[in-house]
């Protein structure tokens, strides 16, 4: 799929990782070129300067991005970034893996994504708030309910959202709560938000368990990223019976061969704001985890962590992509000859958006559902998903990624001809 011989910096650019995904789905489905070449580029990318005024009295100014990779299946939807290493090629790439995310839960949204190159860390809170409140004046006529509709991501939170939504709706001289998702519940957010990305890892998972024969008592997980993502994964996980062996951050890795109880790690994370010298389970050095025997790897931080350097060396069963683009393509290869059991990203981790959509429809309705029913209607969502790609990897004799790919690409092709744009 790729050649062997690139380098490692072009091997982690997340764009050239998407490209040769897309062009390699594309290749076998045998899509029209010119379908091709509407679906490779994204539809519009926006570059802004913003002017913050510093609590200490100067002005900074900060680069932010949004891209719109297609609106083909509805408005455009996708989280906003904020950290030091984002570049126009990784919002690109996290652009179109929504449209493909989109596509294989099947919900009626395109792909977008947001960035600005800071680090909030270094922020104070009124900084964070005037950044983010010119970020989204800037893109006000760019973004909305029925245009693009943000969410939060890595370094972004409902407090972010939040005042997005404000100031979307000062701009708009009315309250706007469906130009974002991601709120605060008494905002116009939804029941089970915060979890769902985490709570559709472990659905996916159970799939794949009923594939391997497994029961969920007798699953050894590893989780990498205890934030969003990888707390609420290891948490359900845990209280629904798997064995939480494994949790790796930034700072260092714990691992307890007969489990570690989540419970009082989520305790001490927040009594302490880090995992280091958490006493129920060994201290590792950091990204050692990824290598560790256990059935189930969820690597939930961020891109590039299996790259063509370890894939050799990973002992899961089962990687589960609860990061978007952990998995370089040319580390795919290498997992496909050891048989690993992948679930991509655009399907792993769709229980976020799938839950946005959810909150998007709840903020048009005026009308906000109880958890039961949000929690019931993802478990649908994701497995028809999940075996959706399932079936057609086995239909097309291709792996998952690739499967869900095809599947993705498949089905927001059919709209663009359906649409006409294509004529
Ligand atoms: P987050 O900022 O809440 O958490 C990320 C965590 O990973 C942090 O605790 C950070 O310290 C840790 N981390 C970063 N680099 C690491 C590394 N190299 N090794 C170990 N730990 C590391 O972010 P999040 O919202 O949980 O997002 C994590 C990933 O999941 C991103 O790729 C994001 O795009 C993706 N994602 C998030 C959502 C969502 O609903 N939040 C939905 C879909 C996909």
């Amino acid at each position: 799929m790729t050649p062997k011989t690139i380098s490692l910096e072009q091997e982690v650019n997340p764009w050239e990782a998407q490209a040769a995904r897309f062009d390699f789905a594309a290749h076998k489905l045998n899509l029209d070129e010119g379908l091709w070449k509407i679906l490779r580029y994204p539809t519009r990318e926006i570059i802004v300067h913003i002017p913050v005024a510093m609590d200490d009295g100067r002005v900074e100014v900060f680069t932010g991005f949004r891209v719109q990779h297609s609106f083909a299946r509805g408005p455009g939807k996708g989280g906003v970034r904020y950290s030091p290493d984002v570049t126009l090629d990784e919002v690109r790439a996290l652009a179109s893996w929504m449209t493909w995310k989109c596509a294989v839960v099947n919900i009626p949204f395109g792909g977008a994504k947001g960035g600005i190159i800071v680090d909030p860390k270094k922020l104070s809170k009124h900084e964070l708030e005037r950044l983010t409140r010119r970020y989204t004046a800037e893109l006000s006529e760019f973004i909305g309910p029925e245009k693009d509709v943000p969410a939060p991501d890595m370094g972004t939170n409902e407090q972010t959202m939040a005042w997005m939504m404000d100031t979307y709706s000062m701009h708009m001289r009315q309250t706007v709560n469906a130009v974002v998702t991601g709120k605060p519940i008494s905002i116009g957010g939804s029941r089970g938000r915060r979890e769902a990305t985490g709570r559709g890892v472990m659905i996916v998972c159970d799939e794949a368990l009923k594939k391997f024969g497994l029961t969920r008592e007798q699953t050894r997980v590893i989780v990498q990223g205890f934030g969003n993502v990888g707390s609420n994964s290891a948490q359900l996980m845990y209280d629904h019976g798997y064995k939480v062996v494994g949790v790796d951050e930034l700072d260092g890795g714990l691992y307890n061969p007969n489990g570690i109880n989540i419970d009082e790690l989520m305790e001490y994370k927040q009594r302490n704001g880090s995992l280091v010298n958490f006493h129920g389970a060994e201290a590792r050095p950091p990204q050692s985890l990824l290598t560790e025997d256990c059935d189930i790897l969820v690597p939930a931080a961020t891109e590039n962590v299996i790259t063509s350097r370890n894939a050799a060396d990973i002992k899961c069963k089962i990687l589960c992509e609860g990061a978007n683009g952990p998995t370089t393509a040319a580390a795919d290869e290498i997992l496909t000859d050891k048989k690993v059991f992948v679930i991509p990203d655009i399907l792993a981790n769709a229980g976020g958006v799938t839950v946005s959509y959810f909150e998007w429809v709840q903020d048009r309705q005026g009308y906000f559902w109880k958890e039961s029913a949000i929690n019931e209607q993802l478990e649908q969502i994701m497995t028809s998903a999940f075996e959706d790609v399932v079936r057609y990897a086995e239909t097309h004799q291709v792996n998952n990624r690739i499967a869900a790919y095809m599947l993705a690409i498949d089905r927001v092709a059919e709209t663009i001809k359906q649409r006409g744009i294509y004529a």
